[in-house]
């Protein structure tokens, strides 16, 4: 199979919306945008040994290179609607590319994404996804708008990815259920899209959980330039992570909890007056959103733990050139 073989048989596809005019195939594809419509573009990478084992289910890391990206339309409140997808693959395995294309178009067709074009080399395995969005004009939902007393609100709950992690890293270990339900979160990551577009005119700021809660939320508070207070006890967790929290493997589960990366849940902020439309959007969604803590006029980050004692130190969110991360 050369190349073109390749991207003919497992990356071209009909276009299913009209504003493709021209998808893959050509030098360049040619998108019809929405009048009225600001472009939502961001592009992520998915690199093997970094961000995925070798040897990382194929379907689902399909899905998690879409997912990833996707997860930043929501976080902006656009809908996602052309995709991008440039790969370095060490070999044409056939088996490989049928499994990963199923993930990947799979999660693009939910979402009526259009995969528009692309590169493809041989090389260390690399998945690059560059996405586009539209979001009625001004309407964006930004890391700068939040504002002294306004509800700090996450969605789903927080941690098990970063708990499927540390079982895999042989740092503990959960019953087999509890370990299926953590890597279905960290390898199917479910993008909070309809979530983000519900929050358009009610949320002040947003952002997605990729790298830690401290650390995401924490880009909000810079930003906006303002500070928070956020309730440890608060945090939705799942029965396993709670458990852990409680038992002996407190400071473990504190790390998955507030600075646990690839949940790819909703951090946004509102004015505590829409707390009730963020109820009925909840219930819409039949999507957990709890309130989580307040933005606070003084600069930093303040988490209580269940006593309302303030935490004297903070896990870090991941940082790829921190000096501890190799
Ligand atoms: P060029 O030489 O003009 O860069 P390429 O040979 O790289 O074109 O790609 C041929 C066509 O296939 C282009 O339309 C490109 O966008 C598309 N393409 C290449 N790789 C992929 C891929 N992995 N997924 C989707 N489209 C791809
Ligand atoms: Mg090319």
């Amino acid at each position: 199979m050369d190349e073109f073989e390749l991207i003919e048989r497992f990356f071209s596809r009909p276009p299913r919306s009209q504003s493709v005019v021209l998808g893959v195939g050509d030098d360049a594809a040619l998108l019809l945008p929405t009048p009225g419509c600001e472009l939502a573009v961001s592009v992520d990478m998915l690199v093997e040994g970094r961000h995925f084992f070798a040897g990382a289910d194929p379907e689902r890391l399909g899905h998690k290179a879409l997912a990833v990206n996707l997860s930043d339309m929501a976080a902006m409140g656009a809908t996602p609607r052309w995709a991008l997808l440039a790969v370095a693959l060490p070999d044409s395995d056939p088996a490989w590319l049928e499994a990963f294309a199923r993930g990947f178009h799979a999660l693009a067709d939910a979402h009526a994404v259009d995969l528009v074009g692309g590169d493809t080399t041989r090389g260390p395995r690399n998945l690059c996804v560059t996405i586009l969005g539209e979001t009625p004009s001004g309407q964006a939902l930004r890391r700068d708008g939040a504002r002294t007393g306004d509800d700090i609100y996450v969605s789903g709950m927080l941690g098990d990815a970063a708990l499927a992690v540390a079982v895999q890293g042989g740092r503990t270990m959960l019953p087999a259920d509890a370990l299926a339900a953590a890597r279905l979160r960290l390898e199917m990551p479910q993008p909070r899209i309809a979530l983000g577009i519900a929050l358009r005119g009610v949320a002040s700021a947003a952002i997605d959980v990729s790298d830690g809660l401290t650390g995401d939320l924490g880009h909000i508070l810079e930003r906006s330039e303002v500070g928070a207070v956020v309730e440890m006890g608060a945090l939705p967790r799942s029965k396993a992570l709670g458990a852990m929290l409680a038992g002996g493997e407190r400071d473990l589960a504190l790390a998955c909890l507030l600075a646990g990366g690839d949940d790819y849940e909703l951090v946004f902020t509102a004015a505590p007056s829409d707390a009730r439309r963020i109820a009925e959007i909840a219930a819409k969604l039949a999507l957990p959103l709890t309130r989580i803590g307040s933005i606070a006029e003084r600069a930093g980050l303040v988490v209580m733990d269940e006593r309302g004692v303030p935490l004297a130190t903070l896990p870090h969110a991941y940082d790829h050139f921190a000096p501890t991360s190799t």
